[in-house]
């Protein structure tokens, strides 16, 4: 049975090496993440090479996503064994020299102007937990209220600020080019607080890659529609949003992005320790299980695995059983529809209409395969927005619109050459065909813009029986 929700894997040590790779497309990989915050641009691109490959192998589009760290803060180096008290009084300062127990050093200039007594200073992914009582130009003092281990190096969050920084660092600028010119199909921005630092990395990305904003800032949450508007998708990045908000807020935070994007047709991915007990056992929590489960049910175009495949020690056994809930959620979801994604009120617009008049047409005639021809890959997204209930293929002229089409809900993309209306029709019907999709008697419904060919009008719709 055809897989509509999409997985997307990170590479990292653990899944780098080329027999990997195969091993986790063969497994259901659909978009690969390469993540900036770790390794160097020679990795990266060794793993850019390896996919491209695989895909000539393969023959269909792999997406790349291409992660950047953005402004992620963290502290310096440390002394070893180092443990905060709760009580205690910790200062953080400018002062590059290794910390101790009484103070460390945080190399972020911005943090001092931004903070004032009382707001919170998360130390390791939240699990320290500190409350500003004094600052200073250079320094600040703060009273540890949850205390615990501290390594060198570890993140800093600060979730009661907006911060006057551009989501792209200095490293991130070098990043993106170098992940532009390697003709990645998407870039992630991380900690974007507003849709100006979208439109702000817009202006660098142009056409080159699609843009993804990773909502992990309270910050955002107060902006999210404009940033939804001003990305090409979104992702739920847990991960950080989870330290910075109370985790209960978490599953309401993504029930309202995954909800919000479906409204406009955006893709939207789930990320972030959805498998994290196989780090380093073969199977899932059940828990683990229901929270893919829960994505596939709210509709969400993919799901995300990080350190899973990136560093943890069963990578392919995690994509396998990512797959299985995934159509195993799906397969429920089918014969109870109200389980599954909502329909979505119809935006007045003639592109959606027809899209969402087509999915009732296939489902009308039960046709056994809805077609969409595209040259920029809106038409699939519209039809993808109405997540129809048969298989859903996407011919394209555009090896980078099949690519980046790779992370989008239930498409399924074939490169087509560029030709006319009827000759792409007869094309769609032999290849459906020849994959045992639809056979005599079917009927299979397409979708196309008109003039045909032309970017950016989702007009027209037909019914061809086979
Ligand atoms: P990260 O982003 O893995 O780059 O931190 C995802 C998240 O925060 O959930
Ligand atoms: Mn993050």
């Amino acid at each position: 049975m055809t897989r509509f929700t999409k997985i997307v894997a990170t590479l990292g040590f653990a899944s780098d090496s080329p027999d990997k790779i195969a091993a986790l497309v063969a497994a259901g990989v659909n978009v690969f993440r390469l993540n900036f915050s770790h390794g160097t641009q020679d990795e990266h691109a060794a793993r850019i090479k390896s996919i491209r490959a695989l895909e000539e192998k393969v023959g269909h589009a792999i997406g790349i996503l291409a992660d950047m760290q953005g402004p992620k803060y963290r502290i310096g180096t440390v002394e070893d064994g180092i443990v905060l008290e709760a009580g205690q009084m910790l200062q953080l300062d400018t002062d590059p020299k290794i910390g101790d127990g009484s103070r460390v050093y945080l190399p972020h200039a911005e943090i001092f102007d931004a903070l004032l007594p009382g707001h919170t200073l998360l130390l390791d992914d939240g699990k320290l937990r500190l409350t500003i009582r004094e600052m200073g130009a250079d320094f600040m003092r703060a009273e540890v209220m949850v205390g615990g281990p501290l390594m060198s190096r570890k993140g800093v969050n600060i979730p009661d600020v907006k911060l006057a920084t551009s989501p792209l660092t200095e490293k991130d600028l070098s990043d993106l080019e170098f992940a532009l010119q390697h003709g990645v199909d998407w870039v992630a921005l991380s900690f974007v607080q507003s849709a100006s630092d979208v439109l702000q990395a817009r202006t660098i990305i142009g056409d080159r890659a699609l843009l993804m904003s990773k909502i992990e800032k309270p910050a955002a949450l107060d902006d999210i529609d404009d940033i939804i508007q001003a990305s090409d998708g979104i992702m739920v990045a847990r991960g950080d949003l989870g330290v910075e908000l109370p985790p209960e807020l978490v599953p309401s935070v993504q029930k309202n992005l995954v909800g919000k994007c479906r409204q406009i047709g955006k893709p939207v991915l789930v990320a972030t320790q959805m498998l994290e007990s196989m780090i380093q056992a073969p199977t899932p929590t059940r828990a683990e299980a229901s929270d893919v489960a829960t994505a596939v049910f709210d509709g969400a175009d993919a799901v995300m695995l990080s350190a899973e495949t990136a560093a943890g020690q069963y990578p392919v056994e995690a994509v396998e059983i990512m797959a299985r809930i995934v159509t195993a959620a799906e397969s429920h979801v089918r014969k109870h529809p109200h389980d599954g994604p909502k329909r979505m009120p119809i935006e007045q617009t003639v592109y959606h209409a027809v899209a969402h008049a087509a999915v009732g047409l296939a489902s009308a005639v039960e046709a056994g395969a809805l077609v969409a021809f595209t040259a920029s890959g809106n038409t699939a997204v519209r039809i993808a927005r109405e997540r129809p209930g048969m298989p859903f293929f996407v011919f394209t002229p555009s090896v980078d619109v099949s690519r980046r089409l790779a992370l989008l809900w239930g498409a399924q993309t074939i490169m087509q050459a560029e030709t006319g209306y009827e000759e792409a029709v007869d094309e769609a019907r032999a290849v459906l065909q020849a994959k045992q999709i639809v056979s005599g008697g079917d009927a299979m419904v397409i979708v196309a813009g008109m003039p045909f060919g032309l970017a950016g009008s989702t007009n027209s719709m037909r019914v061809v029986q086979i």
